[in-house]
């Protein structure tokens, strides 16, 4: 157990004790209360790493889940939120639901708590309760809105109990937008870490060894097989993968900074990225998706890592020969609409332009950065609407004007596309859930696309069946036929527009 601190009152408790405060509450309130909390520094790292604009809160799930899923999926780690109880159940609801089999660490706290400053105090004691090295590496800690509004100091914390690395972070919802932006939150922090740990003496090695040949380090979650196949691809310039990023092992972090370049498959790693840069490594946009893609893709990671012409040539010869053939024999024909708030639209979405499909839109809620620039320079030049930071919104008025034949989206943009009759596909579950990269990528995403296209018919068919049934005033559920009483929506709306016009009247005095 640790020694005992003092007790000593938030900078800003008060701030955070009006009821109602979440991301459901006013953001500015937030931010004001943060900042003199004493968390302006961080608050204002996180403003440049991550812009906003035009539209500066995605509606996405809450971001903290990206920290916390990064950290879930890292053995011989564990996970503590600071949070209030409502978000702390969200957030471990969601954790479970994909699949964590690991235990979230909670810290809970109360009016007295917070205002006293007890809650670090309990934080503390919890962290110097967890830390066994026999059982673990790193244990992580994350603000979530109030605690950081009211500025829980994490970063008074130990850097290391018993040999285990403690590593907090705040990841507010008014700082971060987005739940890919928060993994780039922790991953960046532990890349931090890691990376003092190798400048100041020998760290350990990665479990299977130090690869004979120089590394290309992937940066996002991708699908298991996607790393695989680009090890193929680069094989004939010498080069092998070496870790993904977000890693899965403390080690890995090690082996991730030691590599040749950097892939920013994912471009919102900002943190990240600057971890690796003062590693002194290079770092290539854009992915090996489709045959442009993988042509440039292939040059750009040579030229990286100083291969000569032949060898990316032999590189680009083995894999684009085969994916030619691909794109040769099947087809995607239908007009397609895209959002997601994965970080991987633009990819998804050059691959479906190259697979056939008339592809009108793209929407991401995340920013545009310097490695989804070559992205939307290309897919613009092909006619293509690029819209970073997409709104909800956004999405669904390009699904109204472009009236596609599938709509790949986000939960809401799916339930509205199957409301209009219109074939959709998750993006998280169904597009990110299969491999993107070379041949492969290029096959199982036009067969998805192709079988999702084909059920309009059934669509129809199930129009043709219920017709309106359940739509506008008669959705929900109904013991017998619903009856419209249009005089009594008459009769409220001449009511709304007479306190309307009476609240009116008081403004102007
Ligand atoms: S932690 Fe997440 S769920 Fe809780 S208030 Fe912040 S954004 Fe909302």
């Amino acid at each position: 157990m640790s020694d005992i601190i003092p007790i000593t009152p938030l900078p800003n408790a008060a701030a955070t004790s009006a009821d109602g405060l979440g991301c459901h509450a006013g953001k500015d309130q937030m931010l004001d209360a943060a900042a003199k909390a004493g968390k302006s520094e961080v608050l204002a790292q996180y403003a440049a790493d991550y812009p906003k604009g035009p539209h500066d809160q995605p509606q996405s799930m809450c971001p903290a889940f990206g920290s916390l899923r990064v950290g879930l999926r890292m053995r011989r780690t564990a996970t503590i939120l600071s949070g209030s109880a409502c978000c702390v159940y969200g957030l471990t609801f969601t954790s479970h639901f994909y699949g964590a089999r690991r235990t979230v660490g909670y810290v809970p706290f109360n009016s007295e708590t917070l205002v006293t400053g007890k809650l670090f105090e309990d934080i503390r004691d919890a962290v110097y309760e967890q830390a066994d090295p026999d059982k673990l590496d790193c244990i992580v800690i994350i603000n979530l809105c109030v605690p950081t509004a009211s500025g829980v100091p994490l970063q008074l914390l130990p850097k290391e109990i018993n040999g285990v690395r403690i590593i907090g972070i705040d990841v507010p919802g008014f700082g971060v937008p987005t739940h890919a932006e928060a993994k780039d939150v922790l991953a960046g922090a532990m890349l931090h870490y890691a990376r003092q740990e190798a400048m100041a003496g020998p760290v350990a090695a990665p479990r299977q060894g130090r690869s004979a040949k120089p590394t290309i380090t992937l940066l996002g979650e991708m699908f298991p097989a996607d790393p695989m196949i680009i090890a193929q691809m680069i094989a004939p310039m010498d080069l092998a993968v070496g870790t993904v990023a977000p890693t899965r092992e403390w080690r890995e972090l090690y082996a991730a900074l030691d590599c040749k370049a950097v892939a920013a498959i994912h471009p919102f790693y900002t943190a990240s990225v600057r971890e690796f840069q003062a590693a002194g490594r290079p770092i290539v946009g854009s992915a090996p998706v489709g045959i442009e893609g993988t042509h440039d893709w292939l040059g750009a990671i040579g030229a990286a890592c100083g291969v000569s012409q032949d060898k990316i040539d032999a590189a680009r010869n083995q894999t684009l020969g085969a994916m030619r053939g691909v794109l040769a024999s099947q087809k995607i024909n239908g007009r397609i609409t895209l959002s997601g708030y994965e970080g991987s639209e633009l990819l998804v979405a050059r691959l479906l332009i190259e697979c056939g499909a008339d592809l009108r839109y793209v929407g991401s809620a995340c920013p545009a950065t310097p490695w989804n620039q070559h992205d939307a320079e290309w897919l613009k030049s092909k006619g293509v609407h690029v819209q970073f930071r997409a709104s909800l919104e956004q999405d669904l008025a390009s699904m109204h004007e472009f009236k596609p034949q599938l709509a790949i989206g986000t939960t809401p943009v799916v339930q509205a596309a199957k409301e209009l009759c219109i074939p959709s596909l998750y993006f998280t579950n169904l597009i990110s859930a299969r491999p993107l990269m070379g041949v492969a990528g290029a096959g199982s995403l036009i067969q998805v696309v192709n079988a999702a296209m084909g059920n309009q018919a059934r669509f129809d068919e199930m129009k043709a069946f219920f017709g309106t049934v359940g739509q506008g005033d008669e959705a929900g559920v109904w013991e017998n036929v619903p009856v419209m009483h249009p005089d009594f929506k008459k009769e409220v709306r001449r009511q709304f527009e007479k306190k309307q016009k009476k609240r009116k009247a008081e403004e102007m005095g």
